[in-house]
């Protein structure tokens, strides 16, 4: 159906994150025919080489030239973005923005010895998402009652930026689509 390669998109709205991949046909590529679809990610490892095609085929081998609103941007076999979107539709859809941007830090516990993130972990470690990560650490500071702890006279030469930045070693962030951070225990 599609015979153009790079595969454009169809989002053609920017927010639209659904995940998606585009599937094509192998031997088809190989003798310079592009022969693909998009279609929801959970659903590649399901289309039919026949309906690649639109048309019955002897070519079975297909493949994901190239996907979208996964947090990882590569080939892949149609298993591995059914799998990839099955998870994202396994995390409710406020934790997704979340999960994607875990995953792309690169500092992410990932499910078994693929790439696909371990959910239960993910639960675990996010904390939250704030406009930088120093104003998470303001409302940890004032949360463990820390202010209490320091003389009142003393209070303004402690140095909240420094023990922001300290603090900062066990966690992770990650920019979320909207400017601002989501933070994640790294420890
Ligand atoms: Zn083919």
């Amino acid at each position: 159906m599609n015979d153009r390669l790079p595969p454009t998109s169809p989002a053609s709205d920017p927010t639209d994150t659904e995940p998606r991949a585009w599937v094509g046909c192998l031997a088809c590529l190989i003798s310079g025919r592009i022969i693909g679809h998009w279609v929801p990610a959970v659903e590649a490892a399901d289309l039919a080489p026949e309906v690649v095609h639109g048309r019955p085929t002897s070519h079975d081998e297909l493949w994901c030239f190239d996907v979208e609103g996964l947090p990882i941007v590569r080939e892949m076999s149609p298993t591995e973005a059914t799998e990839w979107g099955r998870l994202l539709d396994a995390v409710e859809e406020w934790q997704r923005d979340a999960l994607i941007a875990w995953v792309r830090s690169g500092d992410y516990v990932a499910e078994g010895s693929g790439d696909l993130p371990s959910l239960s972990d993910f639960e675990e470690r996010y904390v939250g998402e704030w406009d930088s990560f120093k104003d998470y650490a303001i409302e940890l500071f004032e949360e463990c009652g820390y202010a209490a702890e320091i003389p009142e006279h003393l209070l303004g030469y402690f140095d909240l930026d420094a023990w922001a930045r300290d603090l900062a070693y066990d966690y992770t962030t990650e920019r979320s689509s909207d400017g601002a951070v989501h933070v994640f225990r790294s420890l």
